[in-house]
């Protein structure tokens, strides 16, 4: 209809477009090399992990669930609070495609330093049964992060966090989580100068 503005585009189309050019870029770079990755990768929302209600789409601060940070899209680790960062998307899908073998469904995971909780959320994807359910276990020793792990897991996996399929755990990694042993597969996020 002449005069009729063009349709603004909804954030959940943004965040499509973002998370779409995100995948190829790490499919054009080789650090996604199986189609099941780029899949979780692509399902699960980095945005929600980060950035998540900070910017509108022109950058301008904003609050509100619909508001989103287009950086948390780029392939970049980003900082988050107490000296901690929420690692690049390419190294999130190097461990999954490295242990895509292991992540089947059922399998017992085990994440230690799971921060933001994103690679809980990729590692339920990715080892969830036909139900569902599912094992994991993310352990985090700042409990102000963990909290914020569980709110930002909450946004899409609200369901998980009540049935347990997804734990979090506030805890010194270095110790393991001897109640959920054994495990299938353990990524180890945490650095240490030793
Ligand atoms: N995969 C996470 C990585 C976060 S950075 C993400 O992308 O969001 C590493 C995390 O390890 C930090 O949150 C840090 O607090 C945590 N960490 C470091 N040492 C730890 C330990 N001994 N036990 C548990 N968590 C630890």
């Amino acid at each position: 209809m002449i005069g009729q503005q063009p349709s603004q585009q909804q954030p959940q189309d943004m965040r499509k477009m973002y998370k779409l050019k995100l995948v190829n870029e790490l499919k054009k770079t080789g650090f996604i090399k199986s189609p099941r990755v780029a899949e979780v990768m692509f399902q699960v929302d980095r945005g929600e992990f980060w950035g998540s209600g900070q910017y509108d789409f022109n950058g301008n601060p904003q609050a509100g669930k619909d508001f989103i940070n287009k950086d948390a899209y780029e392939d970049n680790p980003r900082p988050i609070n107490f000296n901690v960062v929420i690692s690049a998307p390419k190294l999130h899908s190097f461990v999954l495609d490295l242990l895509e073998d292991v992540l089947t469904p059922g399998a017992r995971v085990l994440d230690v330093g799971s921060g933001t909780g994103i690679l809980c959320a990729c590692f339920y994807e990715m080892a969830k049964k036909e139900d569902g359910s599912a094992n994991i276990v993310g352990i985090e020793h700042i409990e102000h992060l963990a909290q914020v792990s569980f709110q930002n897991l909450s946004k899409s996996y609200s369901k998980q966090l009540q049935d347990q399929s997804i734990k979090l755990v506030v805890g010194d990694g270095r110790l393991g989580f001897p109640e959920g042993a054994p495990f299938d597969a353990i990524h180890v996020g945490a650095g240490t100068p030793q």
